[in-house]
C-alpha cells in the first residue's frame, strides 16, 4: 500500500467535514491501510483521512510504540467513530502532522469511550485514557475541521501559528539551500 502525502495548514482540505462512510468495504479497507502505513513510515500517534485528502470519516490511532515499554502496537481503525462519554479533564501537549514543527498544551477530556466501526463494520466500543484518549479527541477534531490550535485561547493561538510561519519559512529556506547547492 502506497505511503501518502500529509496536507498542511493552511490547505483548505483540512477544514472541510468529513462525510460518514455508508458501508466498509474493500476499499475503505484500503484507505485503512494506506493510513497505517503512512503513520508508521512518518511516526506519530494517529492520523485522520482528511490528512490524506480522503473526506472519508475514518482515522487511526496507534499510541503504542510511545506507552508500551516494548513499542507494542495499540492500533485502533476507526470508521465514523464518535465519542459517547466523556470524564475529567487533562492538559496535553500535543502536535500535528499537519502542523509539523510546533506543539502547545490543548484542553481535553481525561477518559472517554468511543464508538465505530471496525474493518470488518463491526461496531466497537473502546474505552481509553492518557495520551490514547488525547489523540483519539485529536484524530476525531480533524473529522470535523478543527485543529488543535482552535483549542487555544487567543494569545496562545497567535503565538503557535507565529512559531509554525517560522518553521515553515526555516524548512522552505532549507529546502531552496538543498537545491542551490552543487
Ligand atoms: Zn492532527
Amino acid at each position: 500500500m502506497p505511503i501518502r502525502e500529509i496536507l498542511t495548514h493552511p490547505d483548505q482540505r483540512l477544514r472541510r467535514t468529513a462525510a460518514a462512510v455508508p458501508r466498509v468495504d474493500d476499499d475503505v479497507r484500503a484507505l485503512l491501510d494506506d493510513l497505517v502505513d503512512t503513520l508508521r513510515d512518518i511516526g506519530g500517534a494517529g492520523l485522520a483521512a482528511m490528512q490524506i485528502g480522503d473526506m472519508r470519516a475514518a482515522v487511526i490511532v496507534d499510541v503504542g510504540r510511545r506507552t508500551h515499554p516494548e513499542g507494542k502496537s495499540t492500533l485502533l481503525e476507526m470508521v465514523n467513530p464518535v465519542i459517547v462519554e466523556r470524564a475529567g479533564h487533562v492538559l496535553w501537549r500535543e502536535g500535528c502532522l499537519s502542523v509539523p514543527g510546533v506543539s502547545a498544551e490543548v484542553e481535553r477530556s481525561a477518559r472517554l469511550v468511543v464508538e465505530y466501526l471496525d474493518r470488518d463494520g463491526q461496531i466497537v466500543r473502546h474505552s481509553a485514557e492518557g495520551l490514547e484518549a488525547v489523540a483519539i479527541q485529536h484524530e476525531l477534531d480533524h473529522l470535523d475541521g478543527v485543529l488543535y490550535f482552535d483549542r487555544l485561547g487567543a494569545l496562545e493561538q497567535k503565538l503557535t501559528l507565529q512559531d509554525y510561519d517560522r518553521a515553515c519559512a526555516e524548512r522552505t529556506g532549507r529546502a531552496g539551500e538543498t537545491e542551490s547547492a552543487p
